[in-house]
């Protein structure tokens, strides 16, 4: 979870706005978010892919760092590790984390990198991996996004702690944190008119 990236508030509120959507679609309000559920229902899922393009990063299992990415051509794909893949399915709260984040990719920057990508076909650009490498503002946004999914942000009141949203939705406490600190601006903003 990164914070010290410069975001505009619109821009949160609508991230914010579009992962409470997808959670609506399928989860209540009052429940934790699958990620893994949603995935299979939702999204088309399998193991290995070929790497046409991708949007690539590191994640750690364990003691070991391994990629996690969004694999995309005709169709959306994600790949992610064997053992985040087991720790979300037990909804583990940081495995459930790093999959809704690629989510978020998916959900946020998917049409943005094909855009690109057609842009460079025509330019006769030839495709390859570094150009799908995401910005530092892409990561915050897909953080903001898994945040906003994991956690209905509505739900979260001026007097809601970490702690209560930790709880009743399973998520680490960095996560609660960030839900907390852009409701409250929202809220803040809204008030001032
Ligand atoms: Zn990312």
């Amino acid at each position: 979870m990164r914070r010290n990236t410069k975001i505009p508030l619109k821009r949160v509120e609508r991230i914010f706005n579009e992962a409470l959507r997808i959670r609506r679609q399928f989860a209540s309000d009052s429940e934790p978010f699958d990620s893994i559920g949603y995935i299979e229902e939702r999204l088309p899922f399998a193991g290995i892919y070929s790497f046409d393009f991708m949007v690539e990063e590191k994640v750690y299992s364990g003691n070991v760092q391994v990629p996690a990415y969004v694999n995309i051509r005709d169709k959306i794909f994600m790949r992610i590790d064997q053992r985040t893949y087991d720790d979300a399915t037990d909804m583990h709260p940081k495995a459930r984390e790093i999959v809704a984040h690629e989510i978020g990719h998916i959900v946020l920057h998917v049409l943005v990198a094909k855009r690109m990508e057609i842009r460079n076909f025509h330019k006769g650009v030839p495709v390859t991996d570094a150009h799908y490498k995401t910005t530092e503002v892409q990561e915050f946004e897909a953080d903001l996004f898994a945040a906003a999914l994991l956690i209905p942000w509505p739900a979260v009141a001026e007097e809601t702690t970490a702690w209560d949203l930790k709880l009743r939705y399973k998520v680490k406490s960095d996560v609660a944190g960030l839900i907390i600190y852009y409701s409250d601006w929202i809220r803040r903003s809204k008030k001032k008119g």
